[in-house]
């Protein structure tokens, strides 16, 4: 695969009816939301990568308004150091996806403090984890005394 090393996410467009939408990289196929093809992701050129799950839905909406501007308005965006980032990136070689949740949300308390649902939810999908499971991987941690909500909406360990 020709794709930037560690990318998590792509653009790319469809063979067939040249739509184009975002990809998880780590599966080796994807179906195309409007044809309903599946297409080998390693056989595609992406029109955009990166490590953010957000920024490939955008990349794939600004993909979607015309396809000459593509190259010029879906360069990826320069990382960022945040304390999400930091986190994402401590659990992102572990491949047990709860393993990994408890692993970002362990160094995400560390780095910042207390967690909003949507900065620990946030720090999760950047760690690899799609949004669906990261939800489910909160509700268990919750669920298993992992984590605490001594605010609504917002989490702690329980340590
Ligand atoms: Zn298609």
């Amino acid at each position: 695969m020709t794709s930037t090393a560690g990318a998590l996410f792509a653009v790319v467009a469809c063979p067939g009816c040249k739509a184009p939408w975002a990809v998880e990289l780590r599966n080796a196929t994807s179906t195309c939301p409007r044809c309903r093809s599946t297409v080998e992701l390693a056989a595609r050129k992406p029109l955009w990568e990166g490590d953010d799950a957000r920024d490939a839905q955008a990349a794939a909406a600004q993909a979607r308004q015309g396809d000459r501007t593509v190259s010029v308005l879906l360069q990826p965006q320069p990382r960022h150091d945040s304390p999400v980032d930091a986190a994402a990136a401590k659990g992102r070689t572990i491949i047990n996806k709860s393993a990994r949740a408890e692993e970002v949300a362990r160094w995400l308390e560390r780095l910042s403090g207390p967690m909003p649902h949507r900065q620990l939810a946030d720090a999760l999908v950047r760690s690899g984890i799609y949004l669906e499971r990261a939800e489910a991987e909160i509700t268990r941690m919750l669920a298993m005394d992992f984590l605490m909500e001594p605010k609504s909406r917002t989490y702690r360990l329980v340590a």
